[in-house]
């Protein structure tokens, strides 16, 4: 009893918690959906890479991900606002893996604006990008998952999944659409082993975050250092940037077999932003 306790926690006789396993991890290519697909990597999933960028920054990225972890690592280009393109990555992963184990909805753009100018193309690329790309993406995964009886969806959502702040209509209502997707999906493949959770960052240092200090800045005339401390981690109680590092660790227990009870759940990882 003991020694299968100790196995099932300990480094599995050398084996990699996820050997075996293939993921595609959408907007990978920066931030937050690197951080998970090289936390995958390292514990031996096989990747499909997918974001926008440098061709040859990616192949530099691909091939390193690749060898530094004896893993197979693809890339697709595909455009999470195309339900075409995410069906055809899909084949792709099926295709090149043999399954698409885990699927990782983390592509997300944002746009703020004050609800009587916030342009309505904006509001439906938000919704495309940041929702339905999730929903197609799972679609075209989920009934394999259930079948082989193992599948983990990480739908990256927000604080603002949580709870809302100002100026960021569209992003607020996409990511508290994609916590409650995570839960309908929780209950549908909860009979078959597959679990879906919803990641639930506060601000996280990565370009994205980067870019809005920078024109907040800019915009307001005010130093970096005071936007960083008065605006970005005003309502983050311990007063730093969650990591993109803690992203991954946490989504490699959620892939983990330990992780198999942990369904329909929206995690705060926000240094206590939702705890006020
Ligand atoms: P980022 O800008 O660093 O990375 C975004 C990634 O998505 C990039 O790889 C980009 O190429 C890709 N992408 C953008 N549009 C795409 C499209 N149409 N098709 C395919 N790929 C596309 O951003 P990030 O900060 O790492 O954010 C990642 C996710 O985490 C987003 O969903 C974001 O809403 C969420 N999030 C971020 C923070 C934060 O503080 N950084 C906090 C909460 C939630």
């Amino acid at each position: 009893m003991l020694n299968a306790l100790v196995s099932e926690t300990g480094p599995m006789n050398g084996r990699k918690p996820l050997e075996g396993r293939s993921a595609i991890v959408t907007g990978s290519t920066s931030g937050i959906g690197l951080g998970i697909a090289q936390a995958l990597a390292r514990a031996g999933a096989a990747v499909m890479l997918n974001g926008f960028g440098n061709p040859a920054d990616i192949e530099t990225l691909r091939s390193s991900l690749a060898d530094d972890n004896d893993i197979d690592v693809a890339y697709d280009s595909a455009d999470m606002s195309s339900r075409d393109a995410i069906l055809m990555m899909v084949e792709r992963a099926a295709a090149r893996f043999g399954q698409v184990d885990i699927v990782i909805n983390n592509a997300g753009i944002q746009h703020v604006a004050p609800i009587g100018k916030f342009p309505a193309e904006k509001w439906d690329a938000i919704m495309a990008i940041n929702l339905s790309a999730a929903f197609h993406l799972v679609q075209a995964t989920f009934d394999a998952m259930c079948t082989r009886g193992y599948g983990r969806i990480i739908n990256v959502a927000s604080a603002h999944g949580l709870i809302a702040s100002p100026f960021k209509s569209a992003y607020v209502a996409a990511k508290h659409g994609l916590v409650g997707f995570t839960k309908a999906i929780a209950l549908e493949g909860a009979e078959f082993g597959v679990t879906s959770n919803a990641i639930c960052p506060g601000y996280v240092w990565t370009p994205l975050v980067e870019h809005q200090i920078d024109d907040q800045a800019t915009s307001n005339n005010i130093a970096r250092d005071a936007v960083i401390r008065d605006v970005f981690l005003k309502n983050q109680p311990t007063k730093r940037f969650a990591t993109v590092e803690e992203m991954g660790a946490l989504s490699v227990f959620l892939c983990g077999d330990l992780a198999a009870s942990m369904t329909g759940a929206a995690i705060p990882v926000d240094g206590g932003w939702t705890a006020h």
